[in-house]
């Protein structure tokens, strides 16, 4: 009786290191390009050479607060998403040391 316990408890400790280990899967948000990659993918600029939306060449971008506590923390994550199709465009960070001098 005692052995299987022994196993089982065996089995959890592996299950649980091999779980705790593995890399947390990537956010919606982390797959996004950033400005520089943006930029760098056809279509992303216009023939004016402004930036623009790559899906229906509107330059009319909004920027907008990633809305989730557990990826954003610190509300320093941003998205910039197309306001005519509404195709989430790029993301941004601001840097964190501009609002710690607020508070
Ligand atoms: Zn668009």
């Amino acid at each position: 009786m005692s052995t299987y316990l022994i196993l089982f408890a065996v089995i959890a400790v592996i299950y649980f290191v091999l779980v705790r280990n593995r890399p947390a899967p990537k956010t919606d948000w982390e797959n996004l390009p950033t400005l520089n990659e943006y930029k760098k993918l056809e279509k992303s600029v216009n023939a004016d050479d402004q930036l623009c939306c790559r899906f229906c060449g509107s330059s009319d971008i909004n920027k907008r607060l990633l809305q989730s506590k557990k990826e954003n923390p610190d509300d320093t994550k941003y998205y910039h998403a197309c306001a005519a199709c509404r195709r989430v465009l790029w993301r941004s960070v601001v840097m964190l040391t501009d609002k710690k001098e607020d508070q």
